[in-house]
């Protein structure tokens, strides 16, 4: 775990130690695994540091979200295990270390992610609770697992992925575009993004004053993104999710076969710490053959399981 300060003397050449020292006297590669307070991590000058270390070649491995030691909750865990393991094999020349890397080597891997926020007026919008997390941990473990990987996401605070080819969107509209923009390169779709199901049939110039009692907005339906891929002449490897507060199996299994899919990732939304914006997720990955039930699983290891799901089902 490494820490501001060490991030903090190795972005700045100071060699007072032996891990310091080590630091500056290597060529070997690079890899930092922060970890330490939210507010730490987000300081201008642990940012700035670990900026000039990306400029230095550094690999940073992004922490995790969760409970922290101090007992804050927030961003600054270290990453989990799966994850260590798999972005050092992938940074790795030696072959017996980088095996595991070879898996989506030559593959495409689109992914949507987040929410779409949908224009009521210059100031509102509607949109869901989706942080985007499942999508940038299953980004994350794609480019671990050697894949080339373009990231289509709504607005969210992560920060984008180095080595990610990253398209940033606002509504569904948008995302459609970028999505049919970047499909036809594409091995695996995986649609992880909360699309949005309506839009207003009219978006307001000015901001809309608070006079009447009541107003109405009229909403129109979005186009669905993960069907139209569903539906294309040669469709990639389409893996859906399914986020149901009710009636988790047969709607997941509708979705596999009214959307065309070829796998889902089924999450109860609204139980506590699991599917929008929890750490954790407790799913059921379920295919035409075949249902694999996931419980309580941080969202950056539960990436890797669906990938050697799809891996498989490949
Ligand atoms: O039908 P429902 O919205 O529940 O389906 C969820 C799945 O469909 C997710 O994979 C989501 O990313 C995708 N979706 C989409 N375009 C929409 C709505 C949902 O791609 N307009």
């Amino acid at each position: 775990p490494a820490t501001a300060n060490s991030i903090a003397k190795f972005a700045n050449g100071l060699a007072d130690d032996l891990l310091s020292t080590i630091y500056l006297a290597t060529q070997a590669k690079i890899i930092i695994a922060p970890a330490m307070n939210t507010v730490m991590w987000q300081h201008n000058t642990v940012q700035k540091n670990i900026a000039t270390l990306v400029k230095n070649q550094a690999t940073i491995i992004e922490p995790d979200s969760g409970e922290l030691a101090c007992g804050e909750v927030g961003t600054g865990k270290l990453a989990s295990v799966a994850t260590l393991v798999a972005q050092i094999s992938a940074s790795s020349d030696d072959p017996l270390v980088s095996e595991t890397q070879a898996d989506f080597e030559c593959k495409h891997i689109v992914i949507t992610a987040g929410p779409t926020q949908e224009a009521i007026d210059p100031v509102r919008y509607i949109s869901n609770h989706s942080s985007g997390r499942m999508g940038f941990a299953l980004a994350q473990a794609a480019k671990a697992l050697g894949a080339t990987v373009t990231l289509i996401t709504g607005p969210v605070i992560l920060r984008d992925i180095d080595g990610v080819k990253m398209v940033h969107v606002v509504s569904a509209a948008d995302m459609f575009s970028a999505v049919k923009a970047h499909i036809n390169k594409a091995d695996i779709f995986i649609a992880s993004a909360a699309v949005a199901d309506y839009h207003c049939e009219k978006i307001a110039d000015q901001k809309i004053k608070k006079s009447a009692d009541q107003i109405t907005l009229t909403l129109n339906r979005n186009p669905d993104i993960v069907g139209y891929v569903g539906a294309l002449a040669k469709p990639p490897f389409v893996v859906g999710f399914a986020a149901e507060t009710e009636n988790l199996y047969r709607n997941a299994k509708d979705k596999l076969k009214n959307k065309n899919l070829d796998m889902v990732v089924a999450n109860l939304v609204g139980v506590p710490d699991s599917g929008f914006n929890s750490i954790n997720n407790t799913v059921s990955i379920i295919d035409k053959n075949s249902q694999v039930d996931i419980a309580n699983k941080e969202k950056t290891a539960l990436a890797f399981d669906i990938l050697r799901l799809v891996e498989k089902a490949l």
